[in-house]
């Protein structure tokens, strides 16, 4: 009974996604929208006909030539992985060694620091400014004086909602000798994005994701958007069936329905920008005590005064969001889902 974990798992501690049965759940950037009863049959009717017994497709080829079509790209360009959160593990573990350099920002998506932790690189985290935006030129600086082999970020990011603009970016890869790998998770609620440069640059990579604009997060569904060499590579050091049959055939659904895509990403985009509305309109009525950040991908962040204290009393009324200490996060949801969560920051502040 001598066996002891190594420091690296004992240094580690579980993901955590809030529990517990709460009327409203505004805390993991999800859609609000459902499949209608057409795309539910179709599904059904694809589901009826699926050789269950058989292995997947290894390279979802009919999945992938669907979301190059959609993505305005090439199949040859598509890999797809199980959520973009497997293409995060495989691009840091395939494309760094032991001890390579990665460096990422602080605010951005907690997996990357993770995965360079499980792999073993070297983080440098830099801070982004005052504002929450990222120095690029700094990083730039970084990037060469460091030895960076690999840069990672959200665009928009989360958890700040705030996105870079395309020119910025294509003068940061142009710029620095890393692996630039561009998190487009929110892109769909920006319209920056880069996906039309894969091959412009020897080192740029994008993820996509079917988590967010697309509803589709049960189905751990993600996209590596880059040069064939790198879908190559990425191809060769994934596992091979790991995009289970069930997700291909419903993803391919999906695809084969741009406008159902678009229409959701409308509604998405919509609520969003009331939700936005109403955070500004609170910015004023609290005199500050609330302040927007950003909000830019289907969610807003924004400072709030006893941060810690606001995301408990809304709990305590059912309704749950994410708390950043000072900052909250509250996904855009339905419209009713978005007023209850109003009136109670309002109430918290107010007393009203
Ligand atoms: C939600 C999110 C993803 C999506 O991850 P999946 O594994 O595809 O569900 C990726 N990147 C960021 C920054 C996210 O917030």
């Amino acid at each position: 009974m001598g066996y002891k974990l190594n420091e690296k798992l004992e240094s580690m501690q579980a993901y955590k996604p809030i529990e517990g049965d709460y009327r409203v759940r505004l805390d993991a950037n999800e859609s609000f929208i459902l499949p209608d009863s057409k795309l539910k049959a179709a599904i059904r009717k694809r589901l009826e006909s699926l050789a269950f017994n058989r292995y997947p497709d290894p390279l979802a080829g009919e999945l992938c030539d669907l979301a190059a079509r959609y993505y305005g790209s090439e199949p040859e360009n598509i890999t797809a992985g199980n959520g973009s959160d497997e293409l995060i593990s495989i691009i840091v573990s395939a494309f760094l060694s032991k001890g390579d350099t990665l460096l990422t920002f602080s605010h951005d998506f907690s997996m990357y620091a993770f995965y360079a932790h499980v792999f073993e690189a070297r983080l440098l985290q830099m801070s982004k400014r005052e504002d929450l935006t990222i120095d690029f030129e700094k990083a730039a600086e970084l990037c060469k004086n460091e030895n960076v082999k690999m840069v990672i970020f959200s665009n928009p990011c989360n958890p700040t909602s705030l996105g870079a603009g395309k020119d910025e970016i294509l003068k940061f890869i142009k710029e620095v000798p890393s692996l630039v790998v561009v998190d487009e998770a929110y892109m769909d609620f920006m319209g920056q994005s880069l996906l039309e440069h894969i091959n412009e640059f020897d080192n740029l990579i994008i993820l996509r994701t079917m988590s967010k604009a697309m509803g589709m997060a049960g189905l751990r569904l993600g996209f590596a958007v880059a040069r064939q060499e790198f879908s190559q590579a990425l191809k060769k050091a994934k596992s091979p069936y790991n995009v289970n049959a069930v997700s291909q055939a419903i993803a391919c659904e999906i695809f084969s329905r741009p406008l159902y895509i678009e229409n959701s990403i409308n509604k998405i985009i919509a609520s969003r920008d009331s939700l936005l509305k109403e955070f500004k309109r609170l910015e004023k009525d609290t005199s500050g005590k609330l302040k927007v950040v950003g909000g830019q991908a289907n969610f807003v962040f924004a400072k709030a005064e006893k941060a810690a204290d606001l995301f408990e009393y809304l709990k305590a009324g059912g309704l749950i969001i994410r708390l950043f200490d000072p900052y909250i996060r509250v996904t855009a949801g339905r419209n009713s889902e978005n007023s209850e969560v109003i009136t109670s920051i309002e109430e918290f502040y107010t007393g009203r």
